[in-house]
């Protein structure tokens, strides 16, 4: 027989999830068989930056996407969730650029072969710390088929998407105006920019209009842009203006002649409502130019000094440093007219901080258009399913505003543009690297020395891990994957360029369902960030409560529909609920015996507590059920929580605790089946911890993510025993708050019961005789006439006080405003544990008191 006795007495996290995740991989549980019948479940992880730690925001989407991974096991699927992290150029060459120049050393002096090589053994020593975090947590992923961005499986298959797409046409080199970071010297996308608020001065110029004696005044907050204008612009609706368009005006400084337009895209009531056109470095311009015809003028370096040789007193400048002279000068030449400070949005790249400065410059593109359209199709026949529904709209509209993916950056660390171009000057691309020129044969080849976007692999992960493009068993069985969970700001960046992506080359959608979990902000609504230095870490947290806390949390809170406060508390709670779980556990395995315990059957053996808990059983099975599958993952642990908490520790357990004294078959069936369920329902959100329990119960115990789902028996469900056994408890909850309102003893004592008040009562007080919840008590007839009370203790000390009409009034109120807020699905997911619990007690003891008031 089993050491079940030994359960020690006190619950402890750590000891319990020490050993757990090697067990599960020692017995191979995630490790998935392409060629099991079984219906398929797959979860491609989103693959964390090999640079990353752990972070609210992984467990927040892992834990959904592990509670329908063992979800999934135990309703008979075949499961697989396999994980694998990402190279994240910018960010890890930054990493990698920081080690160098404190080495002294830089990515030049070392050469990109030997800069590749010390990335590549950067790689190797840190890429799996992020993925053993996940084990920490609990996570069931396949460890045997990690994965990575840069491994050279993943570099085919982002080769070849290259040459498919550019084979296609749908990959171009053109110039355009793009977010250009200074210090990283590379483009980075319109998302990756970090707009901040800055007070920066604005600059009023005047300008001469020739042959008409006016003049002309623009405004600025960039006044060395100046140099590289090519043209004026108004509105054409505004009269100040009407007779200059078509003329010339004269730029300052430089003398060259700019063509005064007429565009709608100018502001009227910006500045003096005449814009200089620079479009060479302002997107807006670039336009403006394009639809004008408007010379395109670069003056920036890639480092953002100027580059203006034919200006020989500003070449070479920093782009401030020219400011400051331009300003100068067009002081010393009486142009400038006015300056005032003016508040507007910087860019900023969010990996460096660098201002971005936007440039023109040659890049590689993705055309979108056909790929866009495609996403609608898909999105209209409803093949991809968003939670929260809402994120749908976010994807659409982004879709519907499309421009091109400027997918190539200026870096020494990612793929490698796969374009080659011969000294004959042809151009190609090609999968594997070439020998020679496809056209020609010439041997002299140069490569294309940028690389691609980061998200341009990313966007591959769902089928590339598979084993795509080679047709595998993997791709064939896993392929499209059922979820995606991940973060809102990513959806654009990342979930869009998956759906395009599979689509194109799949034919079909990446994955079924999008689940967008929530932000966790600091505890006074900060935005968490590592600058900030205000980053919960969530080992930390694991380290104070356990990992099985932090999950229950996470299921809690990672669906809400807003971002959320980060409160401690609540975690604390759920390591206070695992405690109740581990004590009543252990409550039951003492209590079993040595003999076989029956499942137990629905006849006259049980007692009204034992039908009731039944009862509530299969509504918790339905509840916890619903939960998961409608990705209300709060309803689910909510529920659990509370049928767990109160329907069986605080009532039932209570109630039965003489009858397990003495041995008693029923009592014995029924707790420990109801333990048995309760294990596996709560095995989702709380993996160690009911592993750890259920692998104590008596009886050969295989693993939880081996065990069936319990489905709602019906046979169980008893509605009448509910309506009993709900009555006694208001009853029990009566005579607590009378023994409290009178200063009796919590046991012992005489309790008077009114005669003729409730027909009911008798019944009710002759089945208290057998539990212990309300201690012992002798019966007594309730002669006290100025009691209001149908119940009573007529040898208190404190007499019984009848309620004033206010006061029942103030009470019922009170009432009401509870049972509003118990009834606040926001309240409910967003409190602490404690906070709710609290306020469940308060509107069960007001209840008692006003059913008191009402039948006396
Ligand atoms: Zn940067
Ligand atoms: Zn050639």
């Amino acid at each position: 027989m089993k050491d079940h006795h030994a359960l020690p007495s006190a619950y402890d996290p750590q000891a319990v999830e020490a050993g757990w995740s090697a067990r599960w991989e020692e017995a191979g549980l995630f490790r998935a068989d392409a060629r099991s019948p079984k219906p398929k479940y797959s979860i491609a992880l989103p693959p964390p930056n090999v640079t990353g730690e752990l972070h609210m925001g992984t467990a927040l989407s892992g834990t959904p996407q592990d509670i329908w991974a063992r979800y999934r096991r135990m309703t008979g699927y075949e499961v697989l969730w396999l994980p694998g992290t990402d190279h994240a150029a910018i960010a890890t060459q930054n990493v990698i650029e920081k080690q160098l120049a404190e080495e002294g050393s830089s990515k030049e002096e070392l050469g990109r072969d030997a800069f590749n090589a010390r990335v590549d053994h950067w790689y190797e020593t840190v890429g799996t710390t992020i993925i053993e975090q996940y084990r920490e947590l609990g996570a069931s992923l396949d460890f045997s088929r990690v994965r990575f961005t840069m491994d050279p499986a993943y570099v085919r298959a982002v080769r070849t998407a290259f040459v498919r797409y550019y084979q296609k046409g749908l990959i171009y080199r053109g110039p355009r105006i793009v977010n250009w970071c200074p210090r990283n010297l590379s483009a980075i996308s319109d998302l990756e920019v970090d707009w901040q608020e800055h007070t920066d001065t604005l600059y009023h110029i005047a300008y001469d209009v020739e042959g008409s004696g006016r003049r002309l005044e623009i405004a600025t907050v960039r006044p060395e842009t100046m140099l590289a204008d090519t043209g004026i612009a108004v509105h054409p609706d505004d009269d100040r203006y009407s007779d200059l368009v078509g003329r010339f005006a004269v730029l300052p400084l430089v003398g060259r002649r700019l063509p005064i337009v007429a565009d709608p895209a100018v502001d009227r009531h910006f500045g003096t409502g005449a814009l200089k056109v620079t479009p060479g470095h302002d997107p807006m311009d670039w336009e403006i130019g394009e639809r004008h015809g408007l010379s395109v003028i670069n003056a920036l370096h890639p480092d953002a000094r100027l580059n203006v040789p034919e200006l020989p007193r500003y070449d070479g400048l920093p782009d401030l440093v020219a400011r400051e002279r331009v300003v100068a000068d067009l002081w010393a030449e009486g142009r400038l007219v006015a300056t005032r400070p003016y508040v507007h949005q910087v860019g900023h790249c969010d990996r460096c901080g660098a201002i971005i400065q936007p440039l023109v410059s040659e890049q590689w593109f993705l055309r979108m258009r056909e790929l866009a359209q495609k996403c609608a199709e898909a999105s209209s026949r409803g093949e991809v399913r968003w939670h929260p529904e809402r994120y749908e709209r976010t994807y659409l509209d982004w879709l519907g505003g499309i421009r091109d993916w400027c997918i190539s950056r200026q870096l020494w660390l990612g793929h490698r543009i796969p374009v080659y171009t011969c000294a004959n000057g042809h151009r190609f691309a090609f999968v594997e690297e070439p020998a020679v020129c496809v056209h020609c044969g010439s041997a002299e080849l140069t490569a294309d020395p940028d690389v691609l976007d980061t998200w341009f692999s990313s966007a591959l992960w769902p089928f590339a891990t598979l084993g795509w493009p080679d047709d595998t068993e993997d791709l064939r069985t896993f392929y499209p994957t059922s979820l995606n969970a991940t973060a809102r700001e990513i959806i654009n960046l990342w979930v869009t360029r998956m759906i395009f992506s599979g689509l194109e080359f799949m034919g079909a959608v990446p994955f079924k369902d999008v689940a967008i979990h929530c932000v966790v902000q600091t505890a006074d609504g900060q935005r968490m960030s590592k600058s900030k230095g205000n980053v919960v870490d969530p080992r930390v947290i694991i380290g104070r409560y356990g990992a099985d806390a932090l999950r229950a949390w996470a299921a809690a809170v990672a669906m809400s529909s807003q971002d959320v406060r980060f409160d401690e508390s609540r975690i604390e709670g759920f390591r206070r609920f695992a405690n109740k779980l581990w004590n009543a556990s252990r409550l039951v395995l003492m209590s079993l015996g040595d003999e076989p315990v029956p499942t137990p059957a629905p006849d006259a053996s049980l007692a009204l507590m034992d039908r009731w808990l039944l009862s509530r059983l299969q509504a918790a099975v339905k509840t916890a059920t619903q939960g998961i599958e409608s990705y209300s993952f709060h309803l689910a642990i909510n529920g659990l929580y509370d049928f767990c908490w109160h329907d069986f520790c605080d009532w039932y357990l209570e109630a039965a605790k003489p009858r397990l004294r003495d041995a008693d078959p029923a009592a014995r069936a029924v707790c420990l089946h109801v333990l048995d369920s309760l294990l596996r329902l709560l095995h989702p959100f709380l993996p160690f911890l009911t592993e750890e329990l259920w692998h104590r119960l008596p009886g050969e115990r295989t693993f939880l993510v081996r065990t069936a789902w319990p489905e709602p028996d019906q046979q169980f469900a008893d509605a009448g025993a509910e309506e009993a056994a709900d009555r006694l408890i208001a009853l029990v909850e009566e005579i607590r708050r009378e023994r409290r309102a009178v200063g009796a003893p919590a046991r012992g004592g005489h309790l008077a019961v009114a005669p003729g008040t409730d027909p009911e009562l008798a019944e009710l007080t002759a089945q208290l005789a057998g539990l212990e919840l309300v201690g012992e008590l002798a019966w007594a007839p309730l002669e006290l006439a100025e009691g209001r009370a149908r119940i009573a203790f007529p040898n208190a000390t404190k007499p019984g006080r009848p309620a004033s009409d206010g006061e029942a009034r103030r009470l019922r109120q009170e009432y009401e405003r509870s049972q509003t807020k118990l009834s606040d699905p926001e309240f409910l997911a967003k409190a602490p544990a404690a906070v709710v619990e609290k306020e469940r007690v308060k509107a069960a003891e007001l209840k008692s008191v006003l059913e008191r008031l009402a039948v006396g």
